[in-house]
């Protein structure tokens, strides 16, 4: 058993904490590593900030528990335990011609991390957030008990769990449903947009034609230009419809990255002038006019290179993503976009698109209307700026995203999630000794009277080198 405290980060790697990580190899061993003075569940450690960090307390690595459980063809539905990652599941099932149902924007997350974010992908607007394609799941309680939850048995902890940030037991296996596919690849079509009147005009239209659609806007852009940008849309190529040169391997799978950035770079790499050619480079690429492209590129193009976070520095980067309801919402997006270009911080990489209903969970993030997600690397100012924004974000009846936040206080968090008393009711019923808890627990109010901002301040930004998130393959 690992002891030694071990220095953990999110994807951003600028929260930080001295944890005592533990990584379990089944799901008995989890029952009996767990300790019950305080521990949470960690994936990949894709999440930027700090759900899966426990200062000072058990962080438990779910990636051994990656083994299959049952597999049927004719329905797709998939049992596997809950350290299972995407990249594993599209490598076994995409050349038997399944893909994974919902996926975020890198496949290097695990089932596990996929439920406690409720993660949502380029097609939300059709296919809701990971939720939809969950049928059931084993759920290791606080008390020991192992319980089965799904839409008809503890329904309040099946939903709950959707958003509810591995605080109400860790997930040890989940059964979930892949989607059938005839390909690997996507016929894509990529648009210019002059505005980000027309941009959102655009993402309307197309959302009524394809399933999948994402804009990036060019952070460089202001006034009249406001909001230009290259907007994605596409869906599953058919067998009949690829090209030889495609068609003969239509199943195709990547492997894992075969660069990697090897050390945090100097901040001075990060520029005005070098974001602004990564920008030009990233827009010349989105623009690409071949009509299909590999599943690799068209929903993982940042996985190509291992660790990229690194290319941040020291300091580390944060992402900052909301989502705004539909009415008034060109009013708000325009006023937000204008605050982000204006500020002195270096706005960068980034997604905007529409989101379909919200799901049942209390504390999932998605809800109909616009998102948009932006990288800033850290710098003095970028707390205060995410702070003006955050209260933007509020006025206009929205909320930020937890899987991405590092920087929302407790009353912001309360006020963004009005349905938040219901979840900590669930939370008091299945965890009444707060067994479960993170930075991110204790930062945001998810666990009743332990707000202990002085003892996250201090676990963070500690000087010695930081444990890699154990990537995939990298
Ligand atoms: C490049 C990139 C692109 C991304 N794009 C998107 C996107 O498009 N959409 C989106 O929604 N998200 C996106 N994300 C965020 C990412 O999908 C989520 O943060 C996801 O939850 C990470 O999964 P993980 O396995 O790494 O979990 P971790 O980050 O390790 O943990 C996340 C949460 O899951 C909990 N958890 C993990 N395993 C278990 C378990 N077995 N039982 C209970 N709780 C558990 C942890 O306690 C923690 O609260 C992106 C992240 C990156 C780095």
């Amino acid at each position: 058993m690992t002891q030694t405290p071990t220095q953990l980060s999110g994807w951003g790697a600028y929260l930080r904490a001295l944890c005592r990580y533990e990584t379990a190899e089944t799901p008995e061993d989890v029952a009996v590593r767990l300790d019950l003075g305080g521990s949470i569940a960690r994936g990949l450690g894709r999440s930027y900030g700090d759900p899966a960090l426990n200062a000072g307390g058990q962080v438990l690595g779910m990636q051994r528990l990656d083994r299959y459980l049952g597999f049927d063809a004719a329905s797709g539905i998939l049992e596997c335990e809950a350290g299972v990652s995407l990249s594993q599941i599209i490598s076994d099932f995409t050349p038997r011609g399944f893909f994974p149902m919902i996926t975020p924007g890198t496949r290097y997350v695990t089932i596990g991390g996929c439920i406690a974010n409720d993660v949502h992908g380029k097609a939300h607007h059709v296919d809701g957030s990971f939720n939809t394609c969950v049928e059931s799941m084993r759920v290791l309680l606080a008390d020991g008990r192992v319980v089965h939850a799904s839409r008809s048995e503890h329904a309040d902890l099946f939903w709950a769990s959707f958003g509810g940030m591995g605080l109400l037991g860790v997930v040890l296996s989940a059964t979930i449903r892949l989607r059938k596919i005839e390909t690997a690849y996507f016929r894509k079509r990529s648009i210019k947009v002059a505005s980000l009147d027309a941009m959102l005009d655009a993402l309307e239209e197309n959302d009524q034609r394809f399933p999948y659609s994402v804009a990036y806007v060019d952070p460089f852009a202001r006034a009249a230009r406001l909001g230009r940008g290259i907007l994605t849309v596409g869906d599953h190529a058919r067998l009949s419809e690829l090209p030889p040169s495609l068609a003969k391997q239509h199943l195709a799978v990547s492997g894992d990255p075969k660069w990697k950035v090897p050390i945090e770079l100097p901040e001075i790499t990060l520029n005005p002038l070098s974001m602004r050619a990564v920008n030009e480079v990233l827009k010349w690429k989105l623009s690409g006019s071949a009509p299909f492209e590999h599943y690799e590129m068209f929903f993982y193009p940042l996985d190509w290179v291992a660790e990229w976070n690194r290319a941040y520095g020291r300091r580390g980067f944060t992402q900052y993503q909301f989502v705004i309801p539909f009415e008034d919402g060109r009013r708000s997006m325009r006023e937000i976009l204008e605050a982000i270009v204006s500020s002195d911080q270096l706005p960068f990489l980034n997604v905007l698109k529409r989101m379909g209903p919200e799901a049942p969970g209390q504390l999932s993030f998605p809800r109909a209307g616009y998102t948009f997600a932006i990288d800033f690397p850290i710098r003095s100012g970028t707390g205060e700026l995410l702070q003006r924004l955050d209260r933007m974000v509020l006025d206009a009846g929205g909320r930020i995203y937890l899987g991405k936040d590092a920087f929302v206080d407790a009353a912001m968090f309360r006020a963004m999630y009005p349905r938040l008393p219901e979840w900590l009711a669930i939370k008091a019923k299945y965890d009444p000794g707060n067994v479960f808890v993170s930075d991110l627990a204790r930062r945001v109010g998810l666990v009743p009277g332990t707000v202990d901002a002085a003892r996250v301040r201090a676990s963070t930004r500690a000087t010695n080198p930081v444990r890699a998130p154990e990537p995939l393959g990298a």
